[in-house]
């Protein structure tokens, strides 16, 4: 498929990602794994795409949230490991056997239906340690440990833990609670005998924040895309780090403009007619709307960019529609290149502006963009 054909596109950096890639791998050192986090289709950037770009550069593990996604990654003829960081239904706990990936488990009934199944399953303990998330509580994990012990099949691989409030503040008082509370568990469950476990328990943020937090794995994900967690988390990095980790941005949405047209100041524009020119305008029709995950609430706020100029969203989004007022952008055509998200010429709109739009953050801005539309590495 030729993107050039297309109405709606999005360009991928394969170098942004990389450098992203080596940025964090220089912070953790080569004794760290990293887990590039490519689940909910790789925050938008594309599942298959960036599985491949992160091995390229030797991702030691591909975390996913789910089993569908690991059969994607078998799928390209991966052979690398595969982390499951969400919940594998006891259904599927076979499948995920047999394509090899390893998965988190934080309940009994899971333990109990391995050993039913009579699986060597590779497994991760998720222990709560105040997400109050995914993770079983510390009361019970001496109990877990012990019957695990029993079956002979399991292989016990890691012990994980996730940070509740890392990256929303640049007060760390409870991440650092949390912090202590893995490193007491870690120590406990040694004692009782487990050795050479891989604890993990640093996202992004925390990656690029405290070295204490690396343990054995690394599961980042925002921060793989050239995006930071929050402005929190660059405010809170200690000063000899800002200058060394600069972060790229590795995707472009694009769309082509499908019509352009003049109208007489009084005119409205779009459904509820609620926008209604001051002046005559011009005005260029985009096709692409909601359905494709630009949301309805960025349109009050919200700009594209257009031969690197921005032109303003005019009234409401529609589902797969959009207007934009190109009155000051001469010698446009139809079909031109217009820029959703990314750089136009000197401007830029950034993941961040758009969540600054729509009331939300730059993961969901991302991962929003509909996942049947083209992703295309440009380099
Ligand atoms: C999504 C996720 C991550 C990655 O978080 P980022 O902030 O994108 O780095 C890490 N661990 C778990 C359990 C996750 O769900």
């Amino acid at each position: 498929m030729n993107s050039d054909n297309l109405l709606i596109w999005v360009e991928i950096s394969r170098s942004a990602l990389q450098k992203n890639f080596q940025i964090l791998r220089e912070i953790v050192g080569a004794k760290v794994q990293l887990a590039p986090m490519v689940k909910s289709n790789a925050y938008g950037h594309g599942l298959e795409i960036c599985a491949k770009i992160f091995r390229e550069v030797e991702a030691d593990y591909l975390a996913v949230n789910s089993i569908f996604e690991a059969q994607k990654i078998r799928d390209l003829g991966d052979s690398g490991k595969i982390y499951i960081a969400g919940y594998t239904s006891i259904s599927e706990l076979e499948k995920a056997v047999e394509l090899d990936a390893e998965f988190v488990v934080f309940n009994f009934e899971t333990l109990e239906a391995i050993e039913k199944l009579n699986l060597p399953a590779k497994i991760h303990l998720k222990v709560e340690t105040g997400t109050n998330r995914q993770g079983i509580q510390k009361s019970e994990i001496s109990k877990f440990l012990a019957k695990i012990s029993e079956l002979k099949k399991i292989q016990l691989v890691g012990v994980a833990m996730h940070f509740a409030d890392i990256e929303d503040t640049t007060n760390h008082d409870f991440a650092k609670k949390q912090l202590v509370e893995f490193q007491k568990i870690k120590t406990e469950i040694e004692a009782a005998g487990f050795q050479n476990l891989k604890f993990h328990a640093a996202n992004s943020a925390a990656t690029l924040l405290w070295d204490s937090t690396h343990f054995e794995i690394c599961r980042t994900g925002i921060a793989n895309c050239g995006m930071w967690p929050s402005e929190e988390t660059f405010l809170s990095l200690a000063e000899d780090k800002k200058e060394k980790i600069v972060l790229m941005p590795a995707l472009t949405w694009k769309t082509k403009i499908a019509q352009i047209k003049k109208i007489a100041a009084g005119e409205s524009v779009g459904y509820g007619r609620s926008f209604v020119a001051e002046k005559d305008s011009t005005i260029a029709i985009l096709p692409v709307g909601y359905y494709d995950g630009f949301a309805r609430n960025y349109a009050e706020k919200g700009e594209v960019l257009v031969a690197g100029k921005r032109a303003k969203i005019l009234g409401r989004i529609c589902m797969n529609i959009l207007m934009v007022d190109v009155s000051k952008i001469p010698n446009l055509k139809i079909e031109d290149e217009v820029v959703l998200l990314g750089k136009s010429g000197d401007d830029e709109i950034t993941a961040e502006e758009i969540a600054d739009w729509g009331g939300t953050i730059n993961y969901e801005v991302t991962t929003r963009i509909r996942e049947n539309i083209l992703r295309k590495v440009v380099d």
